[in-house]
């Protein structure tokens, strides 16, 4: 190829070279640098680029050594580009949750999948710099003479550095503090120190932690000849904000309605955090969201472990990424094929399965729901109420409004699988007693603030991220048999909830009373006769 025939088009010394690249990182914060501006002003954020521009040539002067500089250009060129482009794309912070995210292949809770503005971006941002960058010649002086230079070139980076500092080391500490949620946007501190933590939080050797399951049997329904049947639904991106069982303007829950006189319905419930790799395992784990650490479900149990250790049958079907580490010692059932995976088909066969269960039987459904960008995905045509939809991964691309109608769309849709499960399973009543608890992993931006999807940081995350709806079917039926008060049930659901309460809850229907069980957290607690 002609373009490639002549090995370099420019020459340069190692030291502009530094300088150049010194620059061009400066560049790659425009991000970092727009978001300070708009905290800061113009004095602070331009004071900010020069300094990072000197450090950056203090950091390349050591580390752009003969035979690594262009390795390691490249290496910057590259994974700048990347974060860059979901930074920019969804106003999404960098931090250890997310890349956490990335190492479980969660690759739909960074941001969009590839698409043709993606390829754009890449061009512009990533394949052309390298173009240029392979394209150019670095002369090194001699050991000695090159030494020298950059020493005299850190030694003045170093200086000027200082120089800005001085003036505000008293309150330099408090300013960080306070801007700190602008750090996950500053390059390439933010990936690499993310990166490393969620390596750390995955490859550190944990003793597995065995709960304590031996349980006092509490069983405080009375012999009704009936076998128990529990079903928990694991919702995906849904927020509370656009349930109509809990005043969404629009008729999302339409379906759901004529079950609202057998349910307890939570005006909203607090997620444990704002990604599924975090909310997932947080919902079946002992530890509440303020105790519960990233990464622990692989070597910790969880509530389904005491379950099935005392008795019950427990099955996990899967139509979402993965169960994250709550389904290791579990049966589990895959769904999601073909990308698309709508949750219907989950459940098509929920009566013969749970006849083969035994007697005691826990199911955890856990959907794709309204998992974005491309929420268009997520139900069948034939649930396109809300119109015009947007049909651009790149949500940015959509109007507010587009955005909004093809969310709702995929509510829309989870309400109709939900109230089709619990038309099955109606048919099973006089079998079982029956309860079903739905729950979404965390919410979801849909273009708010000027923010989209989920995964933000938790202490600043948008409350459409961290509120999600909370609801329970409990039939008649089952009241009557498990023994409890309709009244007091509907009652408990005018307070809040939690995904702490899951854990505790499903115990206490279970029956099931181990040391880390907290009857002040079983929402059915205080509700039985
Ligand atoms: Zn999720």
């Amino acid at each position: 190829m002609n373009f490639l025939a002549k090995r370099y088009y420019f020459k340069m010394t190692s030291a502009r070279f530094i300088l150049i690249a010194a620059l061009c990182s400066v560049g790659y914060n425009y991000i970092f640098l727009s978001k300070l501006f708009a905290d800061t002003g113009i004095c602070i954020s331009l004071l900010t680029g020069v300094l990072l521009f000197l450090l950056f040539v203090l950091a390349y002067s050591l580390l752009f050594v003969k035979y690594a500089a262009k390795y390691l250009a490249g290496f910057f060129i590259i994974a700048n580009s990347a974060a860059l482009y979901f930074m920019q794309a969804y106003n999404i912070a960098i931090d250890k949750i997310m890349m956490l995210n990335v190492f479980q292949t969660d690759t739909g809770e960074v941001g969009g999948l590839l698409g043709g503005e993606m390829a754009l971006f890449f061009i512009v941002f990533c394949l052309f710099p390298l173009f240029l960058l392979y394209k150019t010649e670095i002369i090194y002086a001699p050991l000695k003479r090159e030494l020298l230079t950059r020493l005299k070139m850190m030694g003045v980076a170093g200086f000027l550095s200082a120089l800005i500092l001085l003036p505000f080391s008293s309150r330099l500490d408090t300013f960080v503090q306070e801007h700190k949620r602008l750090l996950y946007h500053l390059m390439p501190s933010n990936y690499i120190d993310s990166t490393l933590s969620a390596i750390k939080i995955m490859h550190k050797h944990h003793d597995f932690k065995v709960l304590d399951k031996k349980a006092k049997i509490n069983r405080y329904w009375k012999n009704n000849g009936r076998k128990n049947l529990f079903i928990v639904v694991v919702g995906e991106s849904a927020r509370a904000a656009n349930f109509s069982l809990t005043g969404y303007k629009r008729d999302t829950n339409k379906e759901l309605k004529p079950f609202a006189a057998e349910m307890m319905i939570f005006p909203k419930a607090d997620a444990c955090g704002t990604s599924t790799a975090v909310s997932v395992p947080c919902l079946f784990s002992p530890y509440g969201r303020e105790d519960f650490v990233p990464g622990s479900a692989s070597y910790t149990e969880n509530v389904l472990d005491v379950l099935a250790y005392n008795g019950y049958q427990v099955l996990w079907r899967e139509n979402n990424s993965s169960c994250k580490g709550n389904c290791n010692r579990i049966p589990t059932e895959i769904f999601c094929q073909n990308g698309k995976c709508h949750d219907k088909p989950m459940h098509a066969d929920i009566k013969e399965k749970a006849r083969t269960m035994g007697n005691r039987a826990v199911i955890v459904l856990h959907q794709h729901g309204s998992h974005g960008p491309d929420y268009f995905n997520r139900y069948p045509e034939e649930f396109e109420i809300y119109t015009p939809i947007c049909k651009d991964e790149v949500l940015r691309n959509c109007t507010l409004l587009q955005i909004r109608n093809t969310y709702d769309n995929s509510i829309a849709y989870t309400s109709h699988v939900m109230a089709d499960l619990l038309k099955n399973l109606q048919q099973l009543e006089d079998e079982y007693n029956i309860v079903v608890i739905y729950t979404s992993d965390h919410g979801e931006s849909l273009g708010e603030e000027d923010t989209y999807l989920h995964s933000a940081i938790y202490e600043h995350a948008p409350k459409y991220q961290k509120e999600v709806p909370f609801w329970v079917w409990m039939p008649d039926s089952a009241v009557k048999n498990l023994n409890y008060d309709r009244t007091c049930l509907r009652r408990r659901s005018q307070n809040s909830v939690s995904h702490d309460h899951l854990f505790h809850s499903l115990l206490g229907l279970a029956g099931i009373e181990i040391p880390h069980y907290n009857p002040e957290l079983d929402i059915f607690a205080p509700c039985r006769r």
